[in-house]
């Protein structure tokens, strides 16, 4: 979270607006609450220039739970949606997809441990697909598409969890975009789904009223109490990224800090391994690894002792992880190039 961000809610944390309320204490269905709502709405909506032909949902249970809705609302038996699988979390939304229908990998990095991205040519969709489903961003490997699929007619449906808001994103080309608000959006339990008008006229009847699209968007997002502190705070996180210059202006910035990491890594003579390929790189996760596991246990508790925690990999892959937000500061990948230039001269 940017720290300014964490300061306003501080100092409203008692009374939103002189109120004398706190927005945790306000109803959602209040006067009060209405404008919080807009401004999170409108918020996303100007940053990314969703079109008008798009809603913007605030939902809970995650991204974890657009696994499910997804091909809950799209995928019924007998109907195929084609998976692009380039890290752990395309895997997740490919298992549940599974429940619902035929849910085709049509393209996996497994093999090469998941290193790279397709470029768009390698693709080729089953035109009769119902919809195609890609991560943008894997976040645990550290593998970014550098371009927005182009589904050619077939609606396609992004996982954009950990890259949305870094850049500017082309709204057009894509049928669904979700993400869990708490990379770059705001806090854990919210999240953020962009769903074209059309997606939402095809909405089967009978869904369950919770994960029914279209009753969500007819509701505000507000079918059942929504949570209305991360709403808020997503609201100010808008006004920050607004006051950096926008996802244009942010996304250079974090060029240039994925670009310090990855220089201190490809000029560390291989003691450095990064784990993406080069042109699969993410601006956002930056995933390397040390000679041994002795070293990369040792290079993370020395780092934390410094005050740069978190660095260890997902439990799944191991290794090291720096995970570098948009609200995350350049000096803090200053710093940790030098802890890690340091790190190499005394224990290569
Ligand atoms: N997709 C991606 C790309 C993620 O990074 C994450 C969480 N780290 C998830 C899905 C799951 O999100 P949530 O915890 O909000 O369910």
């Amino acid at each position: 979270m940017p720290r300014p961000v964490l300061e306003q809610a501080q100092n409203e944390i008692l009374s939103l607006n002189g109120i004398g309320m706190s927005v945790m204490e306000v109803s959602h269905r209040s006067k009060y609450f209405e404008p919080v709502l807009a401004a999170a709405e409108s918020g996303i909506r100007d940053l990314l220039a969703v079109p008008d032909n798009y809603r913007i949902l605030f939902l809970q249970g995650g991204a974890t739970l657009q696994f499910s809705m997804v091909p809950m609302n799209f995928l019924r038996p007998g109907e195929t949606a084609e998976y692009i699988i380039t890290g752990a979390w395309g895997k997740k939304a490919l298992k549940e997809a599974a429940r619902c229908g035929n849910a085709n990998t049509i393209y996996s990095s497994a093999d090469g441990g998941y290193k790279s991205v397709p470029q768009q040519d390698d693709l080729d969709f089953d035109q009769s697909s119902r919809y195609i489903h890609y991560t943008s961003n894997e976040t645990i490997e550290g593998v970014e598409f550098k371009y927005d699929l182009e589904g050619s007619g077939i609606p396609v449906v992004c996982d954009a969890s950990s890259n949305i808001l870094s850049k500017p994103l082309d709204i057009d080309k894509y049928a669904i975009i979700y993400a869990g608000a708490q990379k770059n959006i705001g806090p854990s339990g919210v999240t953020v789904v962009i769903i074209r008008d059309d997606m939402l006229a095809a909405v089967p009847e009978g869904q369950h009223s919770m994960l029914d699209y279209r009753l969500l968007a007819e509701n505000d997002s507000m079918l059942n109490t929504p949570n209305t502190w991360g709403i808020y705070l997503i609201s100010l996180v808008c006004g920050w990224l607004q006051d950096q210059g926008g996802v244009k202006a942010i996304e250079s910035r974090n060029i240039e800090k994925a670009g310090i990491l990855y220089d201190a890594i490809d000029s560390s003579d291989g003691y450095f391994a990064g784990h993406a390929d080069r042109e699969a790189r993410s601006l956002m996760n930056v995933t390397f690894r040390l000679p041994t596991e002795e070293l990369e246990k040792r290079f993370c508790s020395e780092a934390a002792a410094l005050g740069l925690d978190g660095l260890k990999g997902h439990r799944s892959v191991g290794g090291i992880r720096a995970s570098i937000y948009n609200a995350f500061p350049r000096e803090g990948v200053e710093a940790l190039v030098e802890f890690m230039k340091d790190f190499a001269q005394k224990n290569g």
